[in-house]
C-alpha cells in the first residue's frame, strides 16, 4: 500500500510511513483509498470477533504491509490490559461509557501505544533497516508515559520524551520521571504543550536524515498521533463498543450509534471517522473541547484560529491549539493536497485559515462540537457522580457535558479517556471535597469514596524513585537530542 502525504509532496509504503512518522514535506501520511470502493472492508465480519480479533482485522486492513499482524496484536495487548475486552462498555444513565483506560498507564493512549512499538520493531526488521530507531515525542501528559511504557527496552529502539514544565498533573509527572529502561530519556521543556510540539516538529525536520544522526546509527521516528501506526489501533474500540451494543441487544446491525469524544489533537475522534469510512454505522461524532475551544469554534464557523492564549485547564491532554490530525480530515474531505498545504501554511504563518462553505457543510454532516469550560467540567463530574454513582475524570467530563440534554434517536457512547485516579485533585475539588495531601493521599480519598480500586500501575508510583530531572528551554531541544544520542552511541 502506498501512503501519500496530505500536502502532496511525499509518499511511502506502510513500513516506512510508520518508521518515518511525518512525511518529508511536513504533511501526514494518509491511505488514499480509505472510503473509496477499493477500501472495502468486511466490517460485519469484524464485529463477530473478540477484541484482539477485531484489532487484527482492522490493523491488517489499515497496514497491509505488515506480515504476522495477529502475533503483533497479541504481543501488544495480551496480559497488558486488566480486562479481556480491552475497553469495557458501561451503562451510565441513558448513556454508554466506553472505558479506554484499562491499560498500563490508565489512559486511552495505551491502546495505540501498546501497538506502535510492535509495529516499529516489525517495520525495522522487515525493511532491513540497520539504524536504531529514535522515537521523539512531545506530550501533553498521557502520550509520554504510554509511549515510555510501550517502548522501554524494545530492542532496536530508543525513546526521548518532552513534556511542558508545570503543564502536566502531579501523577502524570511522577509516571514519566520514574520511568525505567536503558533506552529512555525524559525532559521537561519550558513552555506549554504547543511550544513542545512545535519544538519537536522543528527538531524532527532539521534532524531527520541528517548526517549528525546517521553518524550515530540513528533514524528518527515519532510516537505522536501523527504516526499512521498510532492512529490505526484507535479504530478498534469503536468496533468493540458497537459489537457490545449488538451483543446486549441494544441495537440491530446497521443502526447508527453516536460517539462523544474528548478531543485535543483530533486523533481519537478521527479514528472514529475512519471507522465510519470502513463501514461501521457511526452517526454523529461529537467533538468535545475543553476551555481551549479552537476545534468547537472551527466546526461551528469554518474558521480555524489559533491566535488566542492557551488556557491551562484541569484536562491538560486537551490543552492544545493546533490539532494536528485535523489535517487528515481536510485531506480526505477535499482530496486536494494543494488546499491542505495552503491551509497549513496559513496556519503556520498567520495563525488562522478558513475552509470553503461546502467543506464546512461536509464536516458538519459527520461532526457536532461543544466546548466545556472549567466550571461546567466540575459540575459535570459532580452531577454524574451524584446521579449515577459513577466517577469520571475532567477529560471525560467534557464529553459528558457535550451530550447533556442533547436530543438524538441514536444510542450515545461517551469515550472515557482517562481514569479519574489520574487527576484526583481535580475530581475531589469537583465533588466539593478538600484535595488535601499529595496525589497519593488524594487517590486514597477517591478510592474510599467510590470503592473502585486504584489501578495498580498508579499505586506503584508511590515507591518509585525519580530518575529524570532535566529541564531545558525550547531553543535547546535540538542540542539536547544530539547530546542524548551521543551519550548512548
Ligand atoms: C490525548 C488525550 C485526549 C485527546 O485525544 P486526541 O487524540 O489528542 O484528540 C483526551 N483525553 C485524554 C485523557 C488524553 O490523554
Amino acid at each position: 500500500m502506498i501512503y501519500l502525504s496530505t500536502r502532496g509532496r511525499g509518499q511511502a509504503d506502510g513500513l516506512n510511513a510508520v518508521l518515518d512518522g511525518l512525511a518529508p514535506d511536513g504533511g501526514l501520511f494518509v491511505d488514499p483509498t480509505l472510503g473509496r470502493e477499493s477500501a472495502a472492508f468486511d466490517w460485519q465480519g469484524c464485529l463477530q470477533k473478540d477484541a484482539l480479533g477485531m484489532a487484527e482485522a482492522l490493523m491488517s486492513r489499515l497496514l497491509p504491509d505488515f506480515p504476522g499482524m495477529g502475533e503483533l496484536v497479541r504481543r501488544a495487548y495480551e496480559g497488558k490490559f486488566d480486562c479481556p475486552e480491552l475497553t469495557p462498555l458501561v451503562p451510565v444513565g441513558d448513556l454508554w461509557c466506553l472505558e479506554l483506560y484499562h491499560g498500563p498507564t490508565a489512559a486511552f493512549k495505551d491502546v495505540a501505544l501498546s501497538m506502535l512499538p510492535q509495529l516499529i520493531r516489525a517495520a525495522r526488521e522487515e525493511s532491513g533497516a540497520k539504524e536504531e530507531i529514535l522515537i521523539l515525542t512531545a506530550t501533553s501528559g498521557d502520550t509520554g508515559k504510554a509511549a515510555l511504557e510501550g517502548f522501554h527496552d524494545v530492542p532496536g529502539t530508543r525513546i526521548l520524551v518532552f513534556y511542558p514544565h508545570g503543564g502536566v498533573s502531579e501523577i502524570q509527572r511522577r509516571q514519566m520521571v520514574t520511568q525505567r529502561g536503558d533506552n529512555v530519556s525524559v525532559c521537561a521543556l519550558e513552555g506549554n504543550f504547543d511550544d513542545c510540539q512545535r519544538a519537536v516538529k522543528r527538531a524532527f525536520a532539521s534532524l531527520a536524515g541528517s548526517p549528525a544522526l546517521a553518524a550515530r546509527g540513528l533514524r528518527l521516528s515519532s510516537a505522536n498521533s501523527i504516526n499512521v501506526g498510532r492512529l490505526a489501533p484507535q479504530l478498534v474500540y469503536y468496533f468493540i463498543a458497537y459489537a457490545e451494543l449488538l451483543r446486549r441487544g441494544r441495537i440491530a446491525l446497521g443502526e447508527r450509534v453516536d460517539f462523544a469524544v474528548p478531543t485535543g489533537n483530533f486523533g481519537d475522534i478521527l479514528a472514529g471517522w475512519m471507522a465510519k469510512r470502513l463501514g461501521l454505522p457511526v452517526g454523529k461524532l461529537i467533538c468535545a473541547s475543553n476551555a481551549n475551544r479552537v476545534l468547537a469554534d472551527f466546526i461551528e464557523t469554518g474558521v480555524y484560529d489559533r491566535r488566542r492564549a492557551l488556557v491551562k485547564t484541569s484536562s491538560p491532554s486537551m490543552d492544545i491549539l493546533v490539532s494536528s490530525n485535523l489535517e487528515r480530515l481536510l485531506y480526505y474531505l477535499s482530496e486536494d493536497p494543494d488546499t491542505v498545504r495552503f491551509c497549513m501554511e496559513r496556519l503556520e504563518r498567520e495563525g488562522v485559515y478558513r475552509v470553503e462553505p461546502r467543506m464546512l457543510e461536509r464536516i458538519r454532516e459527520d461532526f457536532d462540537a461543544r466546548a466545556c469550560g472549567e466550571k461546567e467540567a466540575r459540575e459535570t463530574i459532580r452531577r454524574v457522580w451524584e446521579r449515577e454513582r459513577y466517577l469520571i475524570d475532567p477529560h471525560t467530563a467534557a464529553a459528558f457535558s457535550a451530550v447533556e440534554g442533547r436530543e438524538s434517536a441514536a444510542p450515545t457512547v461517551v469515550l472515557s479517556t482517562a481514569s479519574p485516579y489520574k487527576f484526583p485533585a481535580a475530581v475531589l475539588e469537583a465533588l466539593g471535597l478538600e484535595p488535601g495531601g499529595d496525589g497519593f493521599a488524594q487517590t486514597d480519598a477517591l478510592e474510599a469514596l467510590c470503592g473502585r480500586p486504584v489501578p495498580r500501575s498508579l499505586a506503584a508510583l508511590r515507591e518509585a524513585p525519580e530518575r529524570h530531572r532535566d529541564v531545558i528551554g525550547v531553543a535547546e531541544t535540538e542540542a539536547y537530542i544530539l547530546a542524548a544520542a551521543e551519550r548512548r552511541a
